[in-house]
């Protein structure tokens, strides 16, 4: 689960990471209000998953409440791009920040370093801009430290980090802290990445963490229930959304660019069933993945989903019957194409293991014969969806 900026400084805040005084503001009027009864200087942040918002024109500054509504307008509903993110991500939300005077900015992130099975601290003097820049410009610039966790990390280690990036000097003080936060939460909310990019020193001496990019574990939420809030930011697209909206996974529905639907239990089948239509000479139109146990309301709201694609010419169910049993995926087969609200394709369906016997007679019964293997039923549906 990745972190609006947002959320990742109400984590930083719990470890006692310093960010500026701030708000997030969902509309125009309240970064009005906000700014109304809080003169001062504000940064106006737009929250959104993509980095590299500066440059994409996502962040602004207001000395006052009539530049802020005025800034705050052009932000929200905006939709943010850069070469990174060449489809753009629409501004929902904004975070309100007060302004501070940047001294210097430095960069300090904690990542999973496979390889080394250890996670890596990485840090540079060069903050606020591409990490990656800097590594493909200046590579000495960055610094490195894996930390063996089973020993942890100890301050004596951050004070060697901050000498060896040469972090400016008002740095060195607090660094060790920063980094111990940094770590506690690298640990304790189970994330893959956390970066701080700027790490700002501000011009009156203080070290504040001006960005905040985390990105957490779904393996690890159990660890911190109340995140669970925080999925609601959830489907990425529209794809993520509709298998979502139906009660699947995010990740269980997939569109590509042939014609033939794919409807399968698991992924790996799944996978293996858009092989078998690439041998027969097709292409799948996308590939949705049923999980195990579905029943026939969930077959027959798949069913739909996938031939409400326009592409789809044809329709390939794919059922490997284990804990999914094949009397239930017939039934929601047979519900779909009665209910009458489906686009008409034409249907091959391979129905095999729990309960086969059964689901082939509810098939027959509605005048359809699967096919007997996978191959047989990827041929079949590249000759229909051919014609
Ligand atoms: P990103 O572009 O998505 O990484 O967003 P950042 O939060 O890193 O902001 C981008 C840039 O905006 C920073 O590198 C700063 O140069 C500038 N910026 C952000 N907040 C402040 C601030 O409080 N004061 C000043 N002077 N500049 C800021
Ligand atoms: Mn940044």
């Amino acid at each position: 689960m990745k972190l609006m900026e947002h959320q990742g400084k109400e984590l930083f805040r719990r470890v006692g990471i310093p960010t500026p005084r701030g708000v997030h503001a969902a509309s125009v009027a309240n970064v009005t209000a906000f700014i109304e009864s809080n003169p001062g200087s504000w940064v106006l942040k737009s929250q959104v998953m993509m980095g590299g918002r500066g440059k994409a024109g996502g962040i602004k500054f207001a000395d006052d409440a009539k530049a802020g509504e005025a800034e705050a307008r052009g932000l929200i509903g905006k939709v943010l791009k850069n070469a990174q993110n060449p489809d753009g991500e629409e501004v929902k939300s904004l975070l309100i920040e007060e302004k501070v005077a940047i001294a210097s900015e430095a960069y300090v992130s904690i990542a999973i370093d496979r390889a080394a099975k250890k996670p890596v601290v990485i840090v540079t003097a060069q903050g606020g801009m591409d990490v990656e820049e800097v590594a493909a410009h200046d590579p000495d610039a960055i610094s490195k430290y894996w930390i063996d966790p089973a020993i942890g990390f100890q301050p004596f280690e951050a004070r060697r980090l901050a000498f060896a990036a040469k972090l400016p000097a008002g740095f060195h003080k607090a660094f060790p802290k920063v980094l111990d936060g940094l770590y506690a939460l690298f640990l304790d909310y189970g994330a893959q990445l956390v970066e701080i990019n700027p790490l700002v020193l501000t011009q009156s001496g203080d070290v504040i963490a001006s960005d905040a990019k985390v990105e957490l574990d779904d393996n690890a939420l159990y660890k911190h229930p109340e995140l669970q809030a925080w999925r609601s930011d959830g489907p990425a697209d529209e794809d993520q959304a509709a298998a979502v909206a139906i009660g699947l996974g995010m990740s269980n529905y997939a569109k590509l660019d042939g014609t033939i639907g794919v409807i399968a239990n698991g992924a790996g089948l799944g996978m293996g069933t858009m092989d078998a239509i690439r041998t027969a000479g097709g292409s799948a139109a996308n590939f949705l993945d049923i999980g195990g146990g579905a029943q026939a309301e969930l077959v027959k709201k798949s069913y739909q989903l996938v031939t409400s694609d326009p592409k789809v010419k044809a329709m390939f169910i794919n059922i490997f019957g284990g804990i999914t049993r094949g009397d239930q995926v017939a039934h929601g087969i047979v519900q779909a194409l009665q209910g009458g609200d489906v686009r008409e394709v034409p249907l091959v369906v391979r129905l095999t293991g729990t309960n086969e016997k059964e689901g082939r007679a509810i098939l027959a019964a509605a005048g359809m014969h699967p096919v007997e293997t996978m191959d047989e039923g990827a041929r079949r549906a590249v000759e229909l969806a051919g014609r």
